[in-house]
């Protein structure tokens, strides 16, 4: 069940057939076109998340979809990680050098990659430089994934004739669009597959063979933090709000990673938290439990008791449209893309980044009351299901495409 291409008649019974036909209705105007996405990794993080569902289907739907990964080097994934950090709004410098090889790795790309399509749409400030080394008459599209809401002046003052350049800019939410940018934005939220390994149905001898595959003890209520080791995830916090939540109810933290072959933060964290955690890493009352393959993802946003996600800035976060389909309560941070995807209340709690006493209170709360969490856990899946599957999001970019 897990190895098998997905077709777009999959999704009949899972998604309203009125929405499959109007998709299938749309899709007939730009069959045949050839549309091009680029993006940094084939794997981790987000971006990669989603076009590897979207792709496919886009393909099934007749428009022939290319997925190109601009190939890097660690010390130009070191550049673009800085840029990403910077248009969060990190206090960071660039040196001319690194500015240079950013330019450079862009230029020698686009001297390969051949982005001759009806369409291109490029994600993330990686590939943004493309679009100035790629002669071009067809519209180009930037899907911007990440918080701008208080990007760095040097970085923005950077990227910024670059994005220009675009026909179109593309942000997750509202608060990203960009006062007085001299190109069009529109808006699109990022989507979750509900029959992918990670998000689908599983029964339950599958969730117990896993559980007792990867040794995860389940005596105590389990609150899991699903994200790559990113100091925008503040991995650090989480462990302060468990510390919090255990001083009244004896209770597991746990992390599920990933390392993005994009992000070099990753390990660098992963070595300080390690130390950070060490008591109780040592006692087992914080488990790191790598989260590469998708199903043991699936099983952790399933059986955990709360899902936490502690960003300080977060463009969207998958990871708690994923947690919300599986009916897992979310706590999470009231910053960027969150709350465009729960209603505080009502499908999760959302807290300010630093309120740890107010994050462990709400933690507390769904533990010792579990028909609170169970009725947060139904009303967050029917909220995804009404907005935020891929079926959806196919009709956003069918009708973006439409549009250009
Ligand atoms: N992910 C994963 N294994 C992990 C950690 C994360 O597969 O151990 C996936 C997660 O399920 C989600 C994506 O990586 O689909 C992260 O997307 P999100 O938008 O939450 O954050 P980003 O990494 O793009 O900042």
């Amino acid at each position: 069940m897990k190895n098998r291409i997905k077709h777009f008649e999959d999704y009949r019974g899972v998604v309203d057939d009125a929405v499959l036909e109007e998709i299938r209705e749309k899709a007939k105007a730009i069959q045949g076109a050839t549309v091009a996405h680029v993006n940094a990794t084939s794997y981790g993080g987000g971006v990669a998340e989603i076009l590897d569902s979207f792709v496919l289907l886009m393909n099934d739907l007749g428009i022939r979809t290319d997925w190109r990964v601009l190939h890097g080097i660690p010390d130009f994934f070191e550049v673009t990680k800085k840029f990403h950090n910077a248009l969060q709004g990190q206090e960071l410098s660039f040196s001319e050098e690194e500015l240079d090889l950013y330019k450079f790795i862009n230029e020698k790309f686009a001297r390969f990659a051949f982005l001759d399509h009806d369409y291109v749409i490029i994600h993330d400030p990686q590939p943004c430089a493309l679009i100035r080394h790629i002669a071009h008459t067809s519209p180009w599209v930037w899907r911007c994934h990440i918080d701008i809401t208080n990007p760095n002046p040097q970085a923005w003052a950077f990227m910024e004739p670059y994005i220009v350049e675009y026909d179109r800019m593309i942000v997750s939410s509202e608060i990203y669009k960009v006062p007085d940018l001299a190109i069009e934005q529109d808006i699109i939220s990022p989507s979750i597959d509900p029959l992918s390994p990670k998000n689908m149905d599983l029964p339950d001898q599958v969730i117990e063979d896993y559980l007792t595959q990867y040794q995860i003890p389940t005596d105590k209520p389990i609150i899991t933090q699903v994200s790559r080791f990113d100091p925008w995830k503040d991995p650090e916090g989480v462990l302060k709000v468990y510390e919090r939540v255990k001083e009244q109810i004896d209770c597991r933290l746990i992390f599920v990673y990933n390392m993005a072959s994009d992000d070099p933060e990753g390990v660098k964290i992963l070595a300080k938290m390690t130390e950070v955690a060490k008591d109780y890493l040592d006692r087992g009352d914080v488990l790191f439990v790598r989260g590469d393959d998708p199903i043991l993802v699936n099983v952790m946003q399933r059986i955990s008791d709360v899902v936490i996600q502690k960003s300080t800035r977060e463009g969207f976060g998958l990871v708690i449209t994923e947690a919300m389909w599986k009916g897992t309560p979310v706590v999470a941070s009231n910053v960027g893309g969150i709350p465009t995807q729960m209603v505080d209340g009502v499908t999760g709690y959302l807290l300010e980044p630093h309120d740890y006493d107010g994050f462990a209170e709400k933690i507390r709360a769904l533990l010792e009351d579990k028909s609170l969490a169970q009725e947060l856990g139904r009303q967050a899946k029917e909220h995804v299901r009404g907005h935020f599957l891929i079926t959806g999001h196919l009709l956003d970019y069918i009708d973006l495409i439409l549009s250009l």
